[in-house]
Order: structure tokens, then C-alpha cells, then sequence
């Protein structure tokens, strides 16, 4: 786990879509099995990363691979 301050996504500035605060936790994370298995069980499940807000807990989540 690392913290970032200031999280920008394609040069935009992320905002806690909840509460507006701008401090995240940042964290790797999978799309869920289910996704998954409705693309075939063999597939790998595309990794993305995920910004928690630090204020209200809010999860912001972003798959760049898809
Ligand atoms: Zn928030």
C-alpha cells in the first residue's frame, strides 16, 4: 500500500466523488470472479488500481487495460 496526495487520471485531478476530498489510499485491485467467468474461466482478470478515499472510504476504482 502507498499514499498519494495528489492523484491525477489523465491529467484530471481525482476527487472523492462522495465527500470531494482530495487525499486517496492507493491499492491494487482485480475485476471480481464473476466478471470473470462470464468472459470464460481461462481468462486472466484484468488488474486495475483502486484509490480509497481517506476521508469517507469511498473506493474509486480504474482498469486501464480494458
Ligand atoms: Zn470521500
Amino acid at each position: 500500500m502507498e499514499e498519494e496526495r495528489i492523484v491525477t487520471i489523465n491529467n484530471k485531478q481525482l476527487l472523492c466523488l462522495f465527500c470531494d476530498s482530495a487525499e486517496f489510499k492507493k491499492v491494487n485491485t482485480k475485476l471480481n470472479e464473476k466478471w470473470r467467468s462470464s468472459f470464460g474461466g481461462e481468462m486472466f482478470s484484468p488488474e486495475g488500481v483502486a484509490y480509497i478515499c481517506k476521508n469517507c472510504g469511498y473506493k474509486h476504482e480504474f482498469y486501464k487495460s480494458l
